[in-house]
């Protein structure tokens, strides 16, 4: 669809568009255009921009991955078809490994993701090859073993709560990305960035790359002020706030 760049929902159209073509690519599941229309939900209310409480979270979640010994970015379908390049690039410079986890189900569109991520200039994508993860009954109890499995920090951004709750109680830390601050993977994470992925990670990637110059009293420091409770509580008054003007 062309869409003229004076329309007042510009960007939100243009990001329509890249997950209708994820679909259409094989990478994004027809699910994840619902969750994507949730998410736009929530993005309104916050007033679709990178708020403080998200900055708060990114300086946290940028610390935490510096400090990872063995950090994994998992990728799904929605993420791959938003930001492609950008997680090619955030799992260079932490460095990390990047794997593929989808909710639904299906080898095929594991390997298109995998492809897709290559094509956008990655050199290692990982896919689950071991069933891990405990009392979750689908496809995401798997992981792979050289990857997620052996992760002590995960960068999960638009998880499913029951996935963020079992990489919690295998130990993880878990950063994501959602735009709902009520879902039970925002509620469960330690790091919760309330925003658009497509805004955040840029951000993240830039933090990230400011941090490297600090050494890892500070870093533990910012990680030690921070409070997820708290951010989680910031984002839901920003969306009371939303009112007529
Ligand atoms: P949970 O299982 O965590 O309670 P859910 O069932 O709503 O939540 P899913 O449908 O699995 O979760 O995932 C969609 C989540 O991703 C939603 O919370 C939605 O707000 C969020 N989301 C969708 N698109 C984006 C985006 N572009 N950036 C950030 N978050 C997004």
């Amino acid at each position: 669809m062309t869409v003229p760049k004076s329309h007042p929902r510009y960007i939100s159209l243009k990001t329509r568009d890249l997950i209708v073509d994820g679909v259409k690519k094989g990478i994004t599941s027809e699910h994840g255009l619902i969750a994507h229309g949730r998410g736009e939900a929530f993005d309104y209310l916050i007033g679709e921009k990178t708020n403080k409480f998200a900055v708060e979270a990114i300086e946290a979640a940028a610390a935490l991955l510096l400090l990872a010994k063995r950090p994994v970015v998992s990728v799904n379908g929605n993420a791959a078809a938003l930001v492609p390049k950008e997680l090619v690039k955030l799992s260079k410079i932490i460095p990390a490994k990047l794997e593929v986890n989808i909710f639904h189900s299906s080898k095929m569109r594991e390997r298109k993701i995998k492809n897709h991520l290559i094509k956008k200039g990655a050199k290692e994508v990982l896919l689950p090859n071991t069933e891990y993860l405990k009392k979750i009954d689908h496809n995401r109890r798997f992981a792979n073993k050289d990857g997620i499995a052996n992760s002590d920090v995960v960068f999960v951004p638009l998880e499913d709560g029951d996935r963020c709750e079992a990489l919690r109680n295998n130990g993880k830390k878990v950063i994501t990305v959602d735009l709902n601050p009520l879902s039970r993977t925002a509620k469960s994470a330690n790091v919760t960035i309330i925003d658009n992925i497509s805004r955040a990670i840029s951000l993240l990637i830039k933090k990230i790359n400011h941090y490297k110059k600090y050494n890892g009293r500070i870093l533990k420091n910012k990680i030690k002020k921070y409070d997820n409770k708290k951010i989680l509580n910031d984002a839901l008054e920003r969306i009371k706030m939303s009112e007529f003007s």
